[in-house]
């Protein structure tokens, strides 16, 4: 076990990288605690395969180096790296029964019968495979065959990292539900590092302890489920995240208070100096706006129920404003104003936060 430290770290899969679109990574630095639990968290694209595979070592890349502890293993192949990668799509000898598939990775290590016939039974009682460990993998549905996947992945105990790829895409979604907690508990009991790629916030806000939020190449924000809610870096992680996600309005800046459509909008702290150059926008989560008797006028566009909530988008000067307004709450008919709460209201310039 190890602590992982991608340091400088740039990769393009074009030979003579010209401009900053032919970096599939961007410039990062990144480090992942022992004992982690991680989920890689970007649209299609954005390239969290390619941080995951330079990590196990079958992508070298094109700058920075990749630390685990104190050893540079940038130029070590991945069986020198002492890893487990679970992939999209089930790998798993359909020959071998699902026994022999899960034991591969450990009598592979040369390890004792009696301590993979304990380990072996272990994962597949973790896994709900224990009645079918004696049947060939071939018999097996996708699911069935994904979870061995998982078990192969996840039966040593001796790993710097185990990094799933968007596991459960192939698996239905009521099983997925299942195994989405069961992963989380599996981190508790197995406790080395697992670093879970997916591009869906319930299955990365579920499983990780910390979420590393990628958009375009870029780790643009590492934080608790809490912190990228209360107080997203980017613009991008506050309309990822959430459902809806963070109401991102045009502003300017005058002498430190911002303006929305000519409104002063309160923020907790006054905006400190920005690039004259910079967009700025405000970023608001409609959990944080309410109706009010004086504030920024709208019309009402759309009420749309959420169960315990309703969803009302407003609009203001050409921008949708959308809030979450509770069960008894009413929605007023016309002359509506909206509040934002300032300890929820952000500056960003360029996207960014402005601290
Ligand atoms: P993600 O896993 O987040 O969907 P990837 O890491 O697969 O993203 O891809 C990141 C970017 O790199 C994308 O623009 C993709 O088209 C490009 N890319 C990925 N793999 C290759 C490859 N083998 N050759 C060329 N470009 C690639
Ligand atoms: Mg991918």
């Amino acid at each position: 076990m190890a602590r992982i430290a991608l340091k400088d770290l740039r990769h393009s899969y074009v030979a003579d990288p010209a401009g900053e679109a032919d970096w599939a990574l961007k410039r990062m630095d990144v480090e992942w605690a022992d004992g982690g639990a991680y989920a890689l968290l970007g649209p299609s694209g954005c390239g969290k395969t390619t941080l995951l595979n330079i990590i196990s070592g079958l992508l070298i890349p094109s700058e920075g180096r990749v630390w685990f502890g104190d050893r540079d293993v940038t130029d070590d192949p991945p069986d020198h790296r002492n890893i487990a990668q679970v992939f999209q799509f089930p790998v798993v000898y359909d020959t071998m029964t699902v026994y022999e598939n899960l034991a591969f990775p450990l009598r592979n290590r040369g390890m004792e019968k009696a301590l993979v016939d304990t380990r072996v039974r272990q994962i597949a009682a973790m896994l709900d495979l224990e009645a079918t460990l004696g049947r060939r993998a071939s018999g097996l549905t996708a699911d069935g065959k994904q979870k061995i996947s998982l078990g192969r992945g996840l039966v040593r105990s001796d790993v710097n990292v185990i990094m799933f790829d968007e596991p459960l895409t192939v698996i239905d979604p009521h099983l997925k539900w299942q195994l989405r907690s069961k992963l989380k508990e599996l981190h508790k009991e197995v406790g080395a590092t697992m670093i879970y790629v997916t591009h869906d916030q319930t299955e990365a806000l579920t499983f990780a302890d910390q979420v590393v939020v990628m958009h375009d190449g870029t780790v643009v924000q590492i934080g608790t489920p809490v912190e990228l809610f209360e107080r997203p870096r980017h613009t991008f992680v506050g309309h990822f995240i959430g459902s809806p996600g963070m109401n991102v309005l045009p502003c300017t800046v005058v002498d430190g208070v911002p303006q929305f459509g000519g409104h002063p909008v309160r923020t907790e702290h006054p905006v400190g100096t920005v690039q004259p150059e910079a967009a700025l926008e405000i970023g608001v989560r409609p959990e944080f706006v309410s109706f009010a008797p004086a504030g920024v006028p709208v019309d009402i566009v759309k009420v749309s129920d959420a169960g315990r909530y309703r969803v009302v988008e407003t609009r203001h000067a050409g921008s949708a404003i959308k809030l979450l307004v509770m069960d008894g709450q009413e929605v007023p008919a016309d002359g509506a104003c909206l509040s934002f709460d300032p300890a929820h209201t952000q500056v960003y310039a360029d996207g960014w936060m402005v601290t």
